[in-house]
């Protein structure tokens, strides 16, 4: 009999095949261009480190041209009205509902990411959609300020073209995130994905095409984030840029966008604590936490990859966890059973590695993992869910965003210390807590210096709510009308009622 994961496997090599025939290019204007001759680099499997396909690396010029489509379709976009809007993005969110078993093989042959999850990445994006689109018409909505002798009223209207740049943790969801809200905002898009994982945003400009989006309104780039992405964030048609990935990038993009004076929106690192008091519910609290950690390779920007455990319960809950993680399932991301499945890349495992190193010469214990996962060959790359004990906060593997399958825990005494501790990092992200007393619950979570509190849960998504965080770890909200704060300007219009008094020169 044919196992699920045969299964999955013929299926991905069909879905794959398209990109092996050619280049994956760029898609511009309405439709696919090739990219330049001999400018092209390798998408590597995380499975085996073979060449998935090659890429179109975008240049100059094809930015400028994708560029100039979003901005020559703006006007039409944006006068279309949001009703008319979102009868189109319903239409994108049924296409990615069709095509859904495509996204989720594609999008876990291409980062590596278990089947488990990717089988819900294709329903999220399309929610995503839903969401915004039925917004579309109310998006333009503003507040009326009357003063005496003067009526005020404020309204949004879309920005322009803006540039959406993304990472490859988890590609299709992050964009449909980004490019969802833009478009029901009535903005146009130049969409430029990582070079890591590339893939899947193809099928997703195919999708709103043949959904109805007009050619120009999506555009789409391949390409090196120092080149294409460069382009892209100082060319003077884009009015906005809204990145996910790393501070140190979106350090540079404010760099870059400076002299055109760009508005951005940035969703950058984190190293986000999860507390848990003595008091805590440590059945749904292990859970959380290890789901938090292992799920998504720990290639997640809300992972709670700092543990803060109270003393009294401390022993007995790491004890626990190192049970639970020494069972995580490594393995193929196609097989349905494996729960961490291959890390992006070969720089990101040595990276991965390397704080394991790190963690024992600072003096952390490797308590579980901290090794390749050798029993799935060297090809590939594989790494054991690794828990580091006996930390202090102060060490490296505390302070810096390892973005793996890695989870460091840090004894603490009281509420003072663990909120101290939480807030002792660059990041400001998000912030677990776990507690059955009520009123301390909500006193950690407004001492968090985070843009985001989960109380007794996991990362828990309400697309109403807002999205983002605080220091290192971004500026600007997501989700709900924070995102259409974003993608619109607010206009203020003053209307005299003809009674006040006009202060007269020269009369
Ligand atoms: P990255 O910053 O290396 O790359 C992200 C994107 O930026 C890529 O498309 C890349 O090509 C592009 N880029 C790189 N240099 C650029 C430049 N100079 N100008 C313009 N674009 C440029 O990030 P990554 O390694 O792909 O992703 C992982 C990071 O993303 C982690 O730090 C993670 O925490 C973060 N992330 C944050 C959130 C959030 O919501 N806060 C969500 C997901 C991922």
């Amino acid at each position: 009999m044919t196992s699920a994961f045969e299964t999955n496997l013929t299926k991905a090599q069909t879905c794959l095949a398209r990109f092996q025939d050619q280049p994956l290019g760029h898609f511009i204007d309405g439709k696919p261009v090739a990219g330049a001759p001999g400018k092209l680099f390798d998408n590597l499997s995380p499975i085996d480190n073979r060449v998935l396909n090659q890429v179109s690396a975008g240049t100059a010029a094809e930015v400028d041209a994708a560029a100039r489509a979003a901005q020559a379709a703006f006007p039409a976009w944006a006068a279309l009205g949001g009703e008319k809007r979102r009868v189109i993005l319903h239409r994108v969110a049924d296409l990615i509902v069709a095509r859904a078993e495509e996204i989720a093989l594609v999008e876990s042959m291409d980062t590596g990411q278990p089947i488990r999850f990717m089988s819900k990445a294709a329903e999220r994006g399309a929610e995503n959609y839903r969401f915004f689109a039925d917004r579309a018409a109310e998006a333009g909505n503003g507040l009326s300020l009357p003063a005496a002798e003067h009526l005020n009223y404020t309204v949004r209207q879309p920005l322009g073209p803006v540039a959406v740049i993304t990472p490859w943790n988890t590609p299709f969801m992050l964009s449909t995130w980004k490019i969802a809200p833009a478009l029901a905002a009535g903005c146009t898009v130049v969409h430029k994905p990582a070079e890591w994982s590339p893939l899947t945003a193809m099928l997703l400009a195919e999708i709103m095409t043949e959904a109805g989006v007009p050619a120009g309104v999506v555009n789409l780039v391949n390409g090196l984030g120092e080149e294409a992405g460069k382009t892209l964030t100082e060319h003077p048609a884009i009015k906005a840029v809204a990145f996910v990935g790393e501070s140190a990038t979106g350090s540079l993009i404010m760099t870059q966008g400076a002299p055109t004076l760009k508005r951005v929106h940035f969703e950058l690192g984190g190293k986000n604590p999860v507390i848990v008091f003595d008091d805590a519910d440590l059945d749904r609290a292990l859970d959380a936490v290890t789901f938090m950690i292992y799920s998504l390779n720990g290639q997640r920007c809300t992972s709670s990859s700092r543990l803060l455990v109270q003393r009294g319960v401390h022993d007995a809950f790491v004890a626990r966890l190192a049970e639970r993680v020494a069972r995580i399932k490594v393995g193929h991301p196609l097989d349905p059973r494996t729960e961490v499945g291959p890390l992006i890349h070969r720089r990101h495992l040595d990276k991965v590695l390397g704080y394991c190193g790190i963690a024992r010469s600072d003096g952390a214990e490797v308590r579980v993992g901290g090794t390749r996962a050798e029993e799935l060959g060297t090809e590939g790359n594989y790494v054991r869910p690794t828990l580091f004990t006996g930390a202090d906060n102060r060490m490296r593997i505390a302070q810096e965003e390892i973005f793996g399958p890695v989870l460091t825990v840090i004894l603490f005494e009281d509420e003072a210390e663990a909120v101290r501790l939480a807030n002792d990092v660059p990041y400001g992200l998000a912030g677990y807590v776990w507690t059955r007393d009520g009123a301390r619950g909500n006193r950690v979570a407004l001492a968090l210096e985070s843009g985001m509190v989960w109380i007794n849960s996991e990362n828990n998504r309400h697309l109403p709510t807002p999205f983002g965080g605080t220091k290192a770890s971004g500026i600007g909200r997501d989700g709900g009308d924070y995102s259409f704060d974003f993608y619109m300007e607010t206009k203020n219009i003053c209307m005299a009622l003809g009674t006040h008094t006009i202060p007269k020169l020269g009369a």
